[in-house]
């Protein structure tokens, strides 16, 4: 039992004012609602005039970068989620995702979409200021950066920085820290893995390393049970993978599958680091190209094709099939 001292203290603290935010927030399940055309969607592009200067891309870190290569017998991966958003809509924020990385202190990486973090400055602001976590670019309205004049590559690319800078400074201060400092991104995730030679060198130029993924939860796809995210995942993982899911709504089990996956990776002695600490542990992979089958295999269009155990014959001839409804 706890001392009546320590209990009274408690009773008597000053409740918290509007001001006082908690902080983090904890996520509620209706944020993982995406609303299409809503008037919150019509976001003005921010400036990108004012930008700190990037910094230069470290030697290695430039093209597609999918994988890391360790040191025999290190088995470190990286988990990371995409916060993708739309000119026209409103993504969520998949509260279960991130308050269980949380509670169990798992490294993650987030690419976020320069208009989610406009959309939802605070959470933006609470992912960026958190020492777990670390937070990447994933363009401004997740375009196809392929084909893009120069005006229209440089909006995708550094909107997001500007978006990212004015979320931290409107953020309200919680609990007594001190607000966090906006800083270039160091880390980018083109969407749909597709990506040009034009647009590598517009993502590398503004300091950026290109972070793919070798593993691809599959998980936009409603036809994906937990059970399968969770299979499916383990099945192409290995030491140095760069996982892919999403934690914008578009998971849809990817927060039931979250606990399961992060057990059988435990089991299995994984231990999972932001994309930074692991390409610090070794050697980033380079690839030809942005995707890991095919182009738009997955990144929002859908997963890609899995091998998925055959659908039991039927014991007898089928009957003719109703007429749909
Ligand atoms: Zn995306």
């Amino acid at each position: 039992m706890r001392p009546l001292p320590f209990v009274l203290a408690l009773l008597l603290a000053a409740p918290a004012t509007a001001e006082e935010m908690p902080c983090p927030a904890p996520g509620r399940p209706i944020e993982k609602t995406i609303r299409k055309g809503v008037p919150e969607a019509a976001v003005a592009v921010p400036t990108t005039a004012g930008l700190t200067p990037a910094r230069t891309l470290p030697a290695g870190l430039a093209g597609s970068i999918r994988r890391v290569e360790l040191p025999a017998g290190e088995k470190l991966v990286a988990l990371t989620f995409d916060l993708c958003e739309t000119a026209n809509e409103v993504a969520g924020y998949d509260g279960a995702i991130v308050d269980e990385l949380r509670r169990r202190k798992i490294p993650a990486t987030f690419f976020v979409g320069g208009h989610w973090a406009a959309t939802h400055p605070r959470r933006f602001a609470e992912l960026a200021g958190d020492p777990l976590f670390e937070v990447g670019n994933h363009t401004w309205t997740h375009a196809d950066l392929r084909n893009r004049d120069d005006a229209d590559l440089d909006r995708q690319v550094l909107a997001p920085e500007a978006a990212f800078r004015a979320a931290l400074d409107a953020a309200p201060s919680c609990e007594g820290r001190p607000p966090v400092e906006a800083r270039r991104s160091t880390l980018f995730r083109f969407p749909f893995g597709t990506c040009d030679a034009r647009s590598m060198a517009a993502v590398n130029a503004a300091g950026m390393a290109a972070i793919q993924w070798d593993v691809s939860t599959g998980d936009p796809s409603p036809l994906a049970s937990a059970r399968d995210i969770v299979e499916d995942t383990l099945r192409h993982l290995r030491p140095g993978s760069i996982v892919l899911a999403h934690a914008n709504g578009r998971g849809w089990h990817t927060g039931e599958a979250l606990p399961r996956l992060l057990d059988e990776l435990a089991k299995r002695g994984y231990r999972t680091l932001t994309v930074s600490d692991l390409i610090a542990r070794g050697r980033p992979v380079v690839a030809d190209t942005c995707y890991d089958a095919h182009p738009g295999d997955v990144d929002r269009r859908g997963p890609r094709a899995a091998p998925r155990p055959p659908l039991p014959a039927p014991a007898r001839p089928a009957a003719a099939p109703a007429p749909s409804p």
